[in-house]
């Protein structure tokens, strides 16, 4: 019989170490799992490892997360990096959680689960996306972080904070940006004024914000109002074409990083049956989560980005409260915890939520890039183009699982993690419906792929 935990949390980011700080410090029995190599989740990956070079180029807001990953690495919890979670299911005791470590898939049990397994970035379906010499900006950051590895030369396009922040550290290692294309639309600006109120209650963020903006802007050729990038060349990236105020131009390169923000991922959730709900104003699908990540599934809870994107600093409030409201559902510890912690906690979160709208509406997606046409390859796993699948939509289908049947769109080795908010909205526009009614794709295990040896050797749950 496996060893039962108290509390297992999935993710060692900010939201998944604070939560399991509090845990821990309260004697439950926490396990921590993540795929990583080492804690930290995103923003502060291989922190512990990073010599000072490294750390000079990736910044203040990267070094300063070492206090917690310090608090963390001595919390009494045990910490399993180099796992990765491919199934989770409903136990008779709370939840079994199926990993991958080492090539073999073993089984944890757990009366509480936590989801801190953060955001992906947006995925992108424009031409030539799918070519060798394309990446996510977020990659880019991740060779940077884990393993120093840098570009020589590179083109960096889209919108948001991540886009100019790796431009900063890009600039900052010497690597050679030909350009930053800028897709924000303009109007974002106009729209985003009246958030500048909520964004002037966290003024250094806000300040840092404009300072990174501007930086880039006197520092590096930038080009903003872009709109309808495609990636051209045969076999491998050569360019990059792009429209700005009606006229189309050309960049050549043969490596372009591209990001459109993060969206929270909801795979897990979805996988153990949490209601998910659109979220017009940041363009993604959320969990319904409580003030303290609760959840309708007994027992289960989801925190920092994977709920709703909000940045580290909120990822860490969120993991500490909902560590918190593990730690006093225990009823013997209840009495121990300070309420006046917790009405603190409640009120910093939905403040600093509400400041992020100031960034949720400055960088809302341009809407032509919901729009993919033609032979632009929508799912990237089954090769499955937009105009194939507008045709099926076109028929009526009812919605983007039906869609997967008909084209085996989503079907493929991501499980639609990088297509199914592009089928979406390729359904919600044949059928001129809204988002919120075109429901997102079924998520099913595995969660990442999985060999049938590994699976034929599993442990009995
Ligand atoms: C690529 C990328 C780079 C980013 N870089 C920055 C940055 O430099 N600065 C910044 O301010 N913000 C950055 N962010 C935003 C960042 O997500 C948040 O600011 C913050 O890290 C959120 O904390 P979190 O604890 O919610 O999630 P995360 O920090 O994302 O932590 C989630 C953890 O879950 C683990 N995980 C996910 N899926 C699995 C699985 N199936 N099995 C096991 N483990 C899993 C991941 O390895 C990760 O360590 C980045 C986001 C992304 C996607």
């Amino acid at each position: 019989m496996n060893k039962i935990y108290d509390y297992l949390v999935i993710g060692a980011g900010p939201a998944g170490m604070s939560a399991a700080i509090e845990a821990s410090k309260a004697g439950l029995c926490v396990l921590v799992l993540d795929q990583a190599a080492s804690a930290g989740g995103q923003i502060y990956r291989n922190l512990g490892q990073a010599g000072s070079k490294q750390a000079k180029v990736l910044g203040p807001d990267y070094v300063s997360g070492k206090p917690l990953l310090a608090r963390f690495m001595a919390a009494k919890c045990d910490y399993q990096p180099l796992v990765q979670v491919w199934h989770i299911e409903a136990h008779e005791k709370g939840f079994v959680v199926a990993v991958l470590v080492s090539g073999e898939s073993i089984t944890y049990v757990t009366s509480h689960l936590l989801l801190a397994n953060g955001a992906m970035e947006r995925p992108i379906a424009i031409a030539g996306w799918d070519k060798p010499g394309v990446m996510t900006a977020g990659a880019g950051q991740i060779l940077l972080k884990s393993s120093a590895l840098l570009p020589k030369q590179v083109v960096l396009a889209g919108s948001g904070p991540l886009l100019l922040l790796l431009a900063q550290q890009y600039r900052a290692a010497g690597v050679t940006i030909t350009a930053l294309l800028d897709t924000t639309p303009k109007s974002n600006y106009w729209y985003a004024i009246p958030w500048l109120v909520a964004g002037l209650t966290t003024p250094t963020q806000l300040f840092k914000g404009l300072w990174l903006t501007l930086v880039q802007r006197i520092k590096i050729p930038y080009i903003s109002g872009v709109s309808h990038i495609e990636v051209i060349g045969k076999e491998h990236a050569s360019g990059v074409r792009y429209t700005v105020s009606g006229k189309v131009y050309d960049i050549a390169c043969n490596l372009i990083m591209l990001h459109q923000g993060l969206i929270p991922q909801t795979q897990m959730a979805q996988l153990l049956g949490c209601p998910q709900v659109w979220n017009d104003f940041k363009q993604c699908w959320q969990t319904q989560v409580g003030a303290a990540g609760q959840t309708p599934i007994d027992g289960l809870q989801v925190a920092g980005d994977a709920g709703a994107i909000g940045g580290a600093y909120l990822a860490q409030l969120e993991g500490r409260i909902a560590g918190l409201a593990r730690v006093n559902s225990a009823a013997e510890l209840r009495s121990r915890r300070n309420k006046l912690v917790n009405l603190w906690l409640r009120f910093r979160i939905k403040q600093l939520h509400w400041a992020r709208g100031l960034i949720d509406r400055l960088y809302q997606p341009a809407a032509w890039l919901s729009e993919p046409s033609g032979d632009t390859v929508v799912c990237r796993c089954e090769q499955v183009s937009a105009e194939a699948i507008t045709a099926i939509a076109n028929t009526g289908c009812a919605g983007v699982n039906q869609l997967k049947s008909f084209t085996r769109a989503g079907m493929g080795a991501c499980q639609g993690r990088q297509c199914g908010l592009n089928l979406g909205y390729l359904v919600a526009h044949a059928q001129q419906r809204p988002m919120s009614e075109v429901e997102p794709l079924t998520v099913r295990p595995p969660l990442s792929p999985i060999c049938l040896g590994q699976l034929a050797r599993r442990s009995e749950l």
